[in-house]
């Protein structure tokens, strides 16, 4: 049987030299590839109380999407600055080059809600740390975090356990 990582492509200096880009649209259009890729998602979070799912844009509304619907639980977004229409909040994090701005709307989650944190690849940790960030100003407690992807090189992983969260990955 194929495997998660065999369903993904790599696309060599995308977006540009030197990154080796990790390709989940040939994944998300595999039925089989798809279908795996969200039941080992959520195969840990089986009788764990979740509130909601919040993925980070944009391949985590595909993947958080998903599970939301089979927790039959409200999805909420986290979009890139100027995006959502209502009144949002904000948090900035540091890029290879620059800076980036990450926004979710300021009633999306309530006080004490749990919340699974979704997105397709953990490289730096920077957008999930400003997901994560949001979520908790929000008054949201992190249950877990959950992508598809780990570059453990990069120390995403470490970073967000160093902030006590859970990080489940289906491949590194
Ligand atoms: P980071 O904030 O450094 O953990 O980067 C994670 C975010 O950037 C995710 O939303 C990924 O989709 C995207 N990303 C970073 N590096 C890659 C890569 N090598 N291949 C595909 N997506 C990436």
């Amino acid at each position: 049987m194929k495997k998660i990582e065999d369903y993904i492509r790599t696309i060599v200096d995308f977006p540009h030299e030197g990154i080796m880009f990790r390709d989940v649209t040939t994944l998300f259009a595999d039925p089989r590839g798809f279908r795996m890729a969200i039941d080992l998602m959520l195969h840990p979070y089986a009788g764990i109380e979740i509130d909601k799912v919040v993925g980070l844009e944009a391949r985590g509304f595909i993947l958080g999407g998903a599970i939301a619907h089979q927790l039959s639980v409200g999805f909420v977004p986290i979009r890139k600055k100027g995006k959502l229409p209502g009144a949002v909040i904000s948090e900035s994090y540091t890029l290879e080059y620059g800076e980036a701005i990450v926004e979710i709307h300021d009633d999306a989650i309530q006080e004490g809600e749990k919340i699974l944190v979704v997105d397709d690849l953990l490289a730096t940790g920077g957008t999930a740390e400003a997901g994560i960030k949001l979520v908790e100003r929000l008054g949201g407690k992190i249950v877990s975090t959950s992508f598809i992807i780990d570059l453990p090189e990069l120390g995403g992983r470490k970073k967000l356990e160093a902030m006590g969260k859970e990080v489940n990955v289906l491949c590194a």
